[in-house]
């Protein structure tokens, strides 16, 4: 409930949330209570109406202004609606249609309450009640990472009524802190082919979803296939990568074996004293920072209320379920979604909290010269070293379960350009532009939790690890559908190695 204010009615005082009035109580009369009466039917007519009516205007939700105004009204001296060239945007429900998406019944929207409850009769923060007075939205996303905008954009493109709330800035967790490495024959394990499967469709949807995010955002994420060298840099771990190599072939990953002097001859910066290398030219790679910025426009420019340097202290599972935030205000909405990243276990109201524990990853990036300059993105045994088209050589990544600890060391730092300088020597003599801490969002089994959960209202867009930009368009696809049909009323389809229900039962 939100912040509560005492009235004084005829037999007893009652305590009631924001928004909500005793009845008989004074303030209605006058300009401003009538201004306000007319708001609370505008509110009312637009809880009634069905969501295929609903248009939104061009220009976002902003270019609205107030709720009264919303529903197709324009105030008096307002510009005429700017027609599109061509054909008119199709409403939502066409839309969803059109692309074998269920269209929401009218039973999935909240209402607000009553006006006999908003006098009070039954206030007092029912969870799963709206009332009058508090926001309402068809999802609520909970965190501004890759997983939360992916999701939130997704379901804005359908027409969603979307909120994401982000207690700082967006994407600027650990979704800014990766290398934006796309690699799932170089970086996934023998024990993890689920995950590997899952991962190369995601990679195959990466060229469609980053021309689409570059679209709707006019910024480009740099997506770039030139392939990884997964390196050796001793005779162990090349007893290793022949291991490796034959279980990638066994498994049908295009990948080639290469000598050490091979391997320098396609990167002339690599030492030839390494004594072996795989090319893997399916492992690409995007500029997540870039991604970030291009997500969270592309957010904006499809209408979902954004709220930045806003905490989510409490969820509340329910019909329909809530969010409290940091200033006791209660956000209400069908479906919330978790995407809190390695923060996702931590909020309270979830029960049982999901697994997602921290991973530490210190990284740096240093200027690349004439002289070190790579095509591919190198994955050697104690560091990567990922080049960007604006010059920077990206270093990483230590890996350690030291819980909410954000500190950069001198030794952490001195591994990662140790194992760098092991593989290209002149690594040594460029310059640091930046060194920076993240945290990775670990679930036990290391495979993501996408999907609802058994807690009424509640799903979840978390726990991708290390690979949380390599999984960001099936992560966005899985849990935006699967937000669909649970707001739709219909059973999931998310399959269960993947779902928050292998923890919950
Ligand atoms: C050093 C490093 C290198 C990596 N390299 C790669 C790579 O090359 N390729 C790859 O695929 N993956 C990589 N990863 C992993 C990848 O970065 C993550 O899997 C991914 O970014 C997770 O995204 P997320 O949105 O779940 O989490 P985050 O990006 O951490 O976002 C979670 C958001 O939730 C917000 N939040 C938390 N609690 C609350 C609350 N109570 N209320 C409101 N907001 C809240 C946080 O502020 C944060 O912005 C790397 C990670 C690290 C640390």
């Amino acid at each position: 409930m939100g912040r509560a204010a005492v009235v004084r009615g005829r037999r007893h005082e009652r305590v009631l949330p924001v928004g909500c009035r005793a009845r008989g109580a004074p303030g209605l009369g006058g300009r401003r209570g009538r201004a306000r009466i007319a708001l609370r039917r505008a509110l009312r007519r637009a809880a009634r109406e069905p969501l295929g009516g609903r248009r939104r205007p061009a220009g976002g939700r902003r270019a609205r202004g107030r709720v009264g105004l919303a529903r197709g009204r324009r105030r008096p001296n307002a510009r005429p609606p700017r027609r599109r060239a061509g054909r008119s945007r199709p409403a939502p429900d066409r839309r969803r249609l059109a692309r074998g998406l269920p269209v929401l019944p009218r039973r999935g929207r909240p209402r607000r309450c009553g006006a006999q409850h908003c006098r009070g009769r039954r206030a007092g923060g029912r969870v799963g009640h709206v009332h009058a007075g508090e926001r309402v939205s068809e999802v609520i996303v909970v965190g501004g990472g890759i997983a939360g905008m992916g999701v939130a954009w997704s379901l804005a493109r359908e027409g969603t009524d979307v909120t994401l709330v982000e207690r700082g800035t967006l994407g600027r967790s650990a979704s800014w802190a990766a290398a934006g490495m796309l690699a799932p024959a170089a970086e996934i394990g023998f024990d993890e082919l689920d995950l590997y499967d899952l991962s190369r469709q995601s990679l195959a949807e990466w060229p469609a979803f980053a021309r689409d995010v570059e679209a709707a955002s006019g910024i480009g994420v740099g997506y770039d296939d030139a392939g990884a060298l997964v390196v050796a840099d001793d005779r162990d771990s090349a007893r290793a990568l022949r291991r490796l190599f034959q279980f990638q072939e066994s498994h049908g990953v295009p990948v080639t074996w290469l000598s050490g002097a091979e391997a320098a001859e396609m990167e002339p910066a690599l030492t030839s004293r390494i004594p072996a290398a795989i090319h893997s030219p399916e492992d690409h790679q995007v500029d997540n920072r870039a991604v970030v910025r291009a997500l969270a426009a592309a957010c904006r420019e499809a209408g979902v209320t954004v709220r930045e340097e806003t905490t989510v202290e409490t969820i509340e599972p329910g019909h329909p379920a809530a969010v409290v935030l940091d200033g006791g205000e209660r956000l209400a909405a069908p479906v919330v979604v978790i995407a809190a990243g390695a923060w996702s276990g931590r909020l309270a109201g979830l029960d049982p909290a999901p697994p997602i524990r921290p991973i530490k990853g210190q990284a740096l990036s240093l200027r690349m010269n004439a002289d070190v300059q790579f095509s591919h993105f190198i994955r050697a045994p104690r560091a990567y070293l990922v080049p960007k088209s604006d010059g920077r050589l990206v270093v990483g990544a230590t890996s350690e379960d030291r819980g909410d600890d954000l500190a950069l060391t001198a030794g952490g730092l001195y591994r990662v350009l140790e194992g760098a300088v092991r593989v290209a020597p002149g690594v040594e003599e460029l310059d640091v532009i930046e060194t920076w801490v993240g945290l990775r969002p670990a679930s036990r089994d290391h495979a993501p939790i996408l999907g609802r959960s058994r807690q009424p209202g509640i799903a979840m867009a978390a726990g991708a690890y290390r690979h949380g930009v390599l999984l960001l368009p099936a992560m966005a696809r899985i849990v935006s559908r699967d937000v669909l049909v649970m707001l739709a009323g219909n059973a999931s389809e998310v399959p269960d190695a993947l779902s928050p229900q292998r923890f919950e039962a």
